[in-house]
């Protein structure tokens, strides 16, 4: 369990090497360094932290450096970037684990959760967590993992092997990110200075190129457009809906797939290869080469996602249609 730094276990472990930041200019752990640079390298350019454990204390030690790291170059969307990549690692490792071993792992995080056996329709469970624990970390933005689409028995929230993973990897995502945002103020050694400075360019490199092509191409934006390109210009992970309405409407107002793809580069847990399959999808440029509208506002108002229209909205039904007839008025304007 060593190999998942978060769990209780490794902490006291870490505790117990009586390691100090100071030490990090000393000869003999450059190695850490190497890999807390590595593990923070891999996120920011495959958004998952790999490679292979070949040193448990190297390991475990090069976590707590890349969150010290983190914390100095103090920027949140790297932050978040981190957080999610760490998640995967361990959402990743903890599918190839038994169940005895998964349900040492959510034990050890104080959760109360059952091995059990369960057939609900043609859904066999095999694990039962108390609804509390459960609640507190369900993946974010999808109806899948709300309460209220899911089997309770007693109190109990009945989930499959792979579920449990997922609840795991979403607790990761959140300790790894309250324990960036968590460190203090502190003096870095010359060492880990330098690993700063060669963080914070490649992060950096990786930002999103300009404005243009962001903000109205002729028409203006409606309310609920605005509000989801505001969110994802801040670098706010947005649910799949989100994801959909904004890049639906984006490609039918005429934007290149490249600068949609640009936009999404700041959300946390950006991947080109994902991003660009699911925007030429939506675009009609695979698969069953449809291309897709956006949702009517019927549709934006039963997911909660217009922010209330404005005197334009009570014109259409639909925020393409707000976008042309704006367009429209406007040139009307301009002869
Ligand atoms: S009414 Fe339609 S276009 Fe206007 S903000 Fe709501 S969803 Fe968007």
């Amino acid at each position: 369990m060593q190999n998942i730094p978060f769990v209780p276990k490794a902490q006291e472990y870490i505790a117990l090497k009586g390691f100090t930041l100071k030490d990090l200019d000393k000869e003999y752990f450059k190695p850490i360094l190497k890999k807390a640079y590595q593990r923070i390298r891999s996120a920011i350019m495959r958004g998952i932290v790999e490679g292979e454990i070949n040193d448990i204390d190297v390991e475990i030690l090069s976590y707590s450096v890349a969150i010290a790291i983190l914390a100095y170059i103090n920027d949140k969307r790297l932050s978040m970037r981190f957080a999610i990549a760490e998640a995967r690692r361990v959402g990743a490792e903890l599918k190839k684990e038994s169940d005895t071993k998964l349900l040492e792992i959510a034990k050890s995080l104080s959760w109360d959760v059952r091995k059990i056996e369960h057939i609900v329709g043609n859904e066999l469970y095999t694990f039962a967590i108390h609804f509390c624990d459960y609640l507190s970390v369900p993946p974010p933005n999808d109806p899948y993992w709300k309460l209220v689409n899911r089997a309770l028995i007693n109190g109990y929230v009945l989930i499959r092997k792979q579920e449990l993973a997922r609840l795991i990897e979403e607790y990761v995502r959140h300790y790894v990110y309250n324990k960036v945002v968590s460190v203090g103020k502190f003096n870095p050694p010359e060492a880990l200075i330098n690993v700063v400075k060669e963080i914070t360019k490649l992060w950096s490199r990786r930002q999103p190129k300009g404005e243009e092509g962001i903000s109205g191409k002729g028409g203006r934006f409606p309310p609920c457009m605005r509000v989801l390109l505001e969110s994802l210009k801040n670098g706010e992970n947005l649910s799949h809906m989100e994801r959909f309405a904004l890049t639906t409407f984006l490609i039918n107002i005429g934007y290149e797939i490249d600068d949609i793809i640009e936009l999404f580069r700041r959300v946390p847990d950006f991947n080109e290869k994902i991003t660009r399959y699911q925007v030429e999808h939506l675009a009609g440029l695979r698969g069953s080469k449809k291309r897709y509208l956006p949702p009517s506002c019927r549709t934006m108002k039963t997911f909660n996602l217009c922010p209330g229209g404005d005197d334009l909205c009570r014109k259409i039904r639909n925020p393409l249609s707000y976008y042309k007839l704006s367009s429209r008025r406007k040139m009307r304007n301009e002869k």
